[in-house]
């Protein structure tokens, strides 16, 4: 087990039967930190390994998780065959479609990323980690008197387990019984009088579940009445419902009724193994729509492709994208394939599971960071039978283990969540998609109504080259269903409702929809671009602002009700305070609170329009399981009249009843040093537009802003998405940023200011000898914002026309070096925020 260079990582090939009878070793990928490359290990006799499987393997003292990752018939001629160790058991298999490690390996090395890492990015989380740590006494090394010269910590190790029944315990039980037992375990281990050992996970225990089928009224000669309403429950709910669900419609105490029901012949009673998967209320089954010209012009294209290419779906806010979809995956599902659909966040999933359950019904299953671990792993194993599916997921779902993808969609593919940016690997699903697609030989499509400056110019491009190698295709839907129109939208200057004596933060045009909303019967959604109250707290005599202690930001303050406690709380790092009552700088107790968060809209709403019931939708208010679907749904059920939020409700929320958007204020969008600023203020304010009139109601916007001459505002007010991006595309172009160019942000940080300075400084003076000349160096430059949670960040931005050479990025890998051990280096390829 000798670390080979990771350059020469090379993977299995794929689709080719790898049994190990041929091949006595395996390299591995180990699950332990700083243990980077591969390793070999010999497969023993008995034993049975193929790529993909999850193996455990001794690792110095102790055994570790390891990832298979290619058979060899012989071992390099580096190694000693005495010296390989053997692996210790394979703890699962076949977790792995056909091409996936061709993908990982992809990600690997664009993003510069070790591969154990994206596994662990792919996996579903602990898988690795599943496996449990134990610590067992090495009962023939432990000589006499052992007390009398091991440590104190080591010694009530010791003690513990010679006290145990085998001599065996799990590595947490030890070190909740010991505080600090783990120094004192790696004691022993050093000594050799103890072992540390990776116990495979139990078999994943499925779970059973009782179903109760309705076979026949007539069987029985008598049946009560009680027995009668259970049966006909059950016919109307398809004739099959489990039985705790059975009991619960019925309002049945016991299953004694069901029993008996079973023993007359009425019904059977089945045990079913039951995924944990998250299958929420069956909603009402849906048929196609009839589509309209422009959704059947789209849809015809997409079936009528073939293998892989790339299609931008371009169509405005209510133009019936979501149908398109539905249309272009029941071939797929028909053929036996699957479909993996992409959504930006957690809070648009509800409504979108939704439609796609009404269609599709069970085939439907959803794959996020917000299911439990135990949902993930069983969601995961149910995509790996291979029956055909529909999987909706965020951003990790495009790892999504489906053998057979017949199509990739991105909904809303211009969102940044899209992107991660923080753990590596910094991949953006889109490129992960493409290469995807490509790789399974299937269509990916990206749908918005506001595509990314990259997607319009990929797709517009494609349009000039040869039909026959055409790939990529740009379809349009430029207008709402039914002909609906696209609300019209009012830009207030807000300096001018200041210049006529109003205070408030409602203008005389908002403030009047507003009035108007209850007596119409209408809802009203109201956007606001930061959460909390107010995004900073200033003394009005010394001029004093209130900071966060670990970051160079202003504390926001909290207050989410009349009544509440009133905090301070930072942003980044969430440190949260008491908010003071005098000035911690001069005592003075008048304090005066800046800019507007979602919590004061909301208190300023109730204080004007007491008869208005308001929901607040933001970060504070979804972060428990379901949050999201529970406000959504009692808004759409119309128990508020009002929508309050963040940038989550751009979200595709599709609700008929809503007629009013607000925009509190577009200020807060539009000014940032980011070259996609506009961009993205462009999107979102289209997008929370874009939530007005989509039912038979005609819509209004009315946009407050105190800079109405901006060009994002105009462009927005026009709806004119093409001459924006035209304007915007230029600006992009003159100065090389992507689509045109590419960039790669290097980030150093560290809790030392002057060492990631200096570091940063040696590494741009490196970049400056090994990079070429057409490759811009930007900075070295503080971040934005300088320290977050005490820890200073500084960067360089490289920018090239030319898209980075692998051979470019590899050294840039090498840099690293020149951070001292309490600097870290980070390298974001393709980064999307640069602030
Ligand atoms: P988008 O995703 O483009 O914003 P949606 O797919 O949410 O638009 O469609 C907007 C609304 O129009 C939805 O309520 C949808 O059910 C409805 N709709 C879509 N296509 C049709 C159609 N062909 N006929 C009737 N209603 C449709
Ligand atoms: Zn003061
Ligand atoms: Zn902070």
């Amino acid at each position: 087990m000798y670390p080979l260079s990771s350059s020469t990582l090379t993977l299995a090939e794929p689709k080719t039967e790898y049994g190990s009878k041929n091949y006595q070793w395996v390299e591995v990928l180990v699950d332990c930190p700083y243990a980077e490359g591969l390793y070999t290990y010999a497969i023993g006799d008995e034993m049975e390994v193929k790529a993909g499987d999850i193996l455990s393997v001794p690792f110095g003292n102790s055994v570790v998780g390891a990832i298979a990752l290619k058979l060899v018939s012989k071992p390099p001629e580096t190694l000693e065959i005495d010296q390989i160790k053997t692996v210790e058991d394979v703890i699962t298999s076949g977790f792995f479609p056909p091409r996936y490690w061709e993908l990982l390996t992809k990600v690997s090395e664009y993003y510069l990323t070790d591969l154990i890492y994206v596994i662990k990015c792919a996996l579903p989380p602990k898988l690795l980690g599943k496996s449990q740590k134990r610590v067992r006494l090495l009962f023939d090394n432990i000589p006499q008197g052992a007390e009398n010269f091991c440590p104190p910590m080591a010694w009530r190790v010791l003690q513990l387990l010679q006290n145990s029944k085998n001599g065996d315990y799990t590595f947490s039980y030890i070190n909740q019984k010991v505080k600090g037992a783990r120094r004192g375990i790696n004691d022993l281990v050093k000594r050799d009088w103890v072992q540390t050992y990776l116990q495979p996970p139990a078999k994943a225990k499925p779970k059973y579940l009782k179903v109760v089928t309705f076979i026949s009224e007539n069987s029985a000669t008598t049946i009560t009445q009680k027995q009668r309403d259970v049966l006909a429950i059950l016919k109307t709910n398809g004739g099959e419902l489990s039985q705790p669900d059975l009991m619960q419609k019925c309002e049945l105490n016991s299953n004694s009724v069901i029993n008996s029901l079973a023993k007359k012949g009425c019904v059977v009673i089945q045990e079913r193994e039951s995924l944990r998967l998250l299958q929420n209320s069956a909603p009402k089954k849906d048929l196609p729509k009839v589509l309209t010209e422009e959704q059947q012009c789209a849809f015809e294209k997409i079936s009528g492709l073939q293998g892989f290419n790339i299609s931008l779906l371009h169509g405005v806010t209510g133009s019936g994208k979501t149908e398109v979809y539905l249309r272009a995956i029941a071939p797929i599902l028909a053929e036996k394939k699957s479909a993996l659909v992409l959504v930006p966040e957690i809070g648009l999933t509800p409504q979108l599971t939704d439609r796609f359950r009404a269609r599709f019904g069970q085939q439907v299953c959803v794959y996020h960071s917000g299911l439990s671990d135990g949902e993930r792993y069983d969601t995961w194993r149910q995509m790996l039978t291979g029956e055909p599916q529909v999987v909706i997921g965020t951003r990790s779902a495009i790892f999504a283990p489906l053998p057979n993808l017949g199509m990739i969609i991105l909904d809303e593919e211009h969102d940044t969540s899209f992107k991660q940016s923080q753990p590596a690997p910094p991949y953006h699903a889109k490129t992960v998609a493409q290469w995807r697609a490509e790789l399974v030989n299937c269509p990916l499509i990206l749908g918005s109504a506001t595509p990314s400056l990259e997607s319009w110019q990929l797709a517009t491009q494609g349009q000039n080259s040869p039909e026959s190698e055409q790939k990529k295709y740009y379809l349009s839907l430029p207008n709402r269903v039914y002909n609906r129109p696209l609300p019209p939208v009012q830009i207030v200057d807000m300096r001018h409702e200041l210049r006529k004596g109003n205070r408030s933060i409602f203008s005389h045009a908002l403030g009047n929809a507003l009035g108007n909303l209850k007596e119409e019967g209408k809802q009203a959604i109201l956007f606001i671009s930061r959460r909390g109250h107010s995004t900073f707290v200033s003394c009005r005599s010394c001029g004093y602002v209130m900071e966060c202690p670990h970051c160079d930001v202003s504390l926001s303050y909290h207050y989410p009700k009349e009544g509440a406690t009133q905090l301070l709380r930072c942003h980044y790092c969430n440190h949260t305070q008491i908010h003071p009552k005098n000035c911690p700088e001069c005592g003075s107790p008048y304090l005066k609170f800046f800019g507007t968060g979602t919590q004061k809209v909301l208190l300023e709403l109730q204080k004007a329009f007491p008869e208005l019931k308001i929901l607040r939708f933001d970060s504070d208010t979804t972060s428990t399981k379901n949050a999201h679907r529970r406000i959504l749904e009692d808004f759409e059920a119309g128990k508020a009249d009002v929508l309050i939020g963040t940038q989550m409700l751009t979200k595709g929320i599709d609700l008929a009843q809503v007629t009013l958007v607000g925009v509190v204020s577009a200020d807060g969008l539009l000014f940032h040093s980011d070259y996609r600023a506009s961009e993205r203020a462009f999107q979102t304010l289209t997008q929370v537009a874009g939530r007005a009139g989509r039912g038979d109601d005609p819509g209004q916007v009315i946009i407050q802003t105190y800079s109405p001459e901006h060009p994002v505002i105009g462009a927005v007010q026009t709806h004119n998405y093409s001459a924006f991006i035209a304007t915007e595309l230029e600006q992009r172009e003159a100065l090389d940023y992507p689509p045109y160019g590419s960039l790669i942000l290097l980030k150093c940080t560290g809790a030392d200011g002057n060492k990631v300075r200096e570091a940063v400084e040696a590494i741009a003076d490196v970049c400056e000898q090994i990079l070429p000349d057409d490759v811009e160096i930007l900075g070295p430059a503080p971040a934005n914002v300088m320290r977050v949670a005490r820890r200073y960040r500084w960067q360089i931005l490289l920018k090239s026309l030319e898209p980075f050479s692998h051979e470019l990025k590899q050294q840039l890998l090498t840099l690293k070096q020149y951070c001292p051990s309490m600097v870290s280096f980070n390298i974001d390829v393709d980064p999307i925020r640069i602030e």
